[in-house]
């Protein structure tokens, strides 16, 4: 499908002969940035393997990661039903934003009231946590000196099962209080060990995503049959 290049005659250009290209990250599936991409940079990206662009400021070909090192594999390239966007699925090396952030999209907009007002905002759903997956496995391949997530990997293992020890007998501690603030900070630093713990021994969250639907989908059967 990739050799012959009648598909790329068929993609929709715009009148500069651009096309938007989302690029996603290949195993958190979060939306890292969006760039744009010519006939030419296309070509590239599908002869190297790696992201290229066309910078609309520059005004020129832009290999992503070319003076930062952030570079992205692709691992998958789609269009859409329309063949007006591009989807590139990458392995991120280091922030996919040229501001240090993972990803591109880090400013939130509150939704669903009046004034749209920004930051300060609870993520919805399980977005934070997503977040913070993706904010561990950044320090793990970037190790940026002076952050606490850094200082343990390079601790190692021991370390950090001593501080999921630590963590999980002070939320049984906080939970005899009535007062439930120190629960709730508890329980967050254990989940952040947890999740240290997994990047740690190189077990992604979709496993444990996996057993808690498999364990729901067993618990609901028999449920369903009654
Ligand atoms: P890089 O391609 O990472 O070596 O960065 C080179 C330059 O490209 C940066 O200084 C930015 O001007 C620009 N750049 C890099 N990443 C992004 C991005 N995700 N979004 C917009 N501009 C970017
Ligand atoms: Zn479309
Ligand atoms: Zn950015
Ligand atoms: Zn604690």
């Amino acid at each position: 499908q990739l050799q012959s290049k009648e598909w790329i005659d068929n993609l929709r250009f715009d009148e500069r002969g651009l096309i938007p290209a989302i690029i996603q990250d290949f195993e958190s599936k979060s939306v890292l940035m969006l760039a744009y991409m010519n006939r030419e940079s296309l070509l590239k990206t599908i002869e190297t393997g790696q992201t290229w662009f066309w910078s609309r400021s520059r005004n020129q070909l832009w290999n992503k990661g070319a003076t930062s090192g952030h570079v992205q594999q692709v691992h998958r390239l789609a269009y859409d039903c329309d063949q007006d966007t591009l989807l590139l699925e990458v392995t991120q090396t280091g922030a996919a934003c040229h501001t240090g952030e993972y990803t591109c999209f880090f400013e939130e907009v509150v939704v669903g009231t009046s004034n749209g007002e920004t930051g300060g905002n609870r993520t919805s759903g399980f977005r934070i946590l997503q977040e913070l997956i993706d904010t561990i496995a950044l320090r793990y391949k970037e190790r940026p000196e002076g952050a606490y997530t850094t200082y343990l990997f390079e601790k190692g293992l021991d370390k950090i099962l001593k501080k999921i020890g630590e963590e999980s007998t002070e939320v049984v501690i906080a939970a005899k209080n009535d007062d439930s603030t120190e629960l709730i900070a508890e329980t967050g630093d254990l989940i952040y060990h947890l999740l240290v713990l997994l990047k740690q021994k190189g077990i992604p969250f979709d496993d444990i995503q996996s057993e808690l639907e498999k364990r729901h989908g067993v618990k609901d059967i028999p449920n369903k049959t009654k």
